[in-house]
């Protein structure tokens, strides 16, 4: 039976099979690895995930195509997990030791809470590889200094080394979406790569930075720094936000833990 996209759950689905074999191959999944796909849809990346590994776990929310991937695969290759991908436990997956691999055409309504919630296993994660619109992930990408750049790139760049690996256009998807989309590869740094006290304010700083991006550092951040402050990290007050590397932000919110 035709299923009728839904758009209140991001429904675009990849139709072109060139497309959807390149995403397949920059995955490179191997037989044992343990993989989990957000939004398997109508099955398009699903499928040759299938051909190469021994088993797959998904997190789908619509219950009529949960109903389809019953039909289609046995529990012993296909582990459906039924609901929010904003509520699941990822780190519950990755219980016997595998590193655990993150997939999937996201639906790019919830594209920035989800990639939030997902950087919060980013200890548990081998690598993650989506497709976005492609000006998200600019923004995941940018470097300081660039327009693009803003709470979303420090929160990931924090964690995670990143790259964009290739673009696709509108029309490998029915139905087609407005945007173009991008592929992009994440990949979690050491756990001491770039140590934040306490995360959480980490969190708090750069959103206050960000929050009024068009004003001076002195002004956005006055409830975390003052003038001696700012001296003693070396930063510049007089800068906007953008100017500042993943690095400052890390050790202005130790500064602050410090106090
Ligand atoms: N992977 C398929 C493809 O490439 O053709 C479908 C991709 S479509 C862009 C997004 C998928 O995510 C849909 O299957 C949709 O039902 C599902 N979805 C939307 N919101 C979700 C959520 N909060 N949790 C889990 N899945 C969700």
């Amino acid at each position: 039976m035709e299923h009728r996209a839904r758009k209140r759950f991001g429904q675009n689905f990849l139709s072109d099979p060139n497309i959807i074999r390149k995403i397949v191959d920059a995955i490179r999944p191997q037989a044992d690895d343990l993989v989990v796909e957000i939004g398997p849809g109508l099955g398009a990346l699903t499928e040759p995930l299938l051909e190469r590994l021994a088993h797959l776990h998904v997190v789908e929310i619509d219950r009529d195509l949960i109903a389809r991937l019953h039909q289609r695969w046995s529990p012993e290759r296909l582990t459906v997990h039924e609901g929010d991908a904003l509520k699941f436990d990822f780190g519950a997956l990755a219980a016997d030791g595998r590193p655990l691999r993150v997939v999937g055409n996201l639906p790019y309504n919830i594209s920035t809470p989800l990639l939030f919630h997902l950087a919060g296993f980013a200890e548990r994660v081998g690598d993650m590889t989506f497709m976005l619109q492609k000006e998200v992930v600019m923004r995941m990408v940018a470097e300081p200094g660039s327009e693009e750049y803003g709470r979303l790139s420090v929160m990931l760049q924090y964690r995670f080394r990143m790259g964009r690996l290739f673009d696709v256009p509108p029309g490998a998807f029915r139905p087609a979406p407005k945007v173009t989309s991008s592929i992009v590869r994440m990949v979690p740094l050491p756990a001491d790569a770039l140590a934040a006290q306490d995360e959480a304010l980490l969190g708090r700083v750069v959103a206050a930075a960000f929050g009024q991006r068009r004003k001076t550092l002195r002004n956005t951040l006055r409830d975390y720094l003052a003038e001696d402050d700012f001296a003693a990290l070396g930063i510049d007050p007089g800068l906007r936000a953008e100017r500042l590397a993943v690095a400052d932000y890390v050790a202005i919110a130790n500064h602050v833990a410090r106090k």
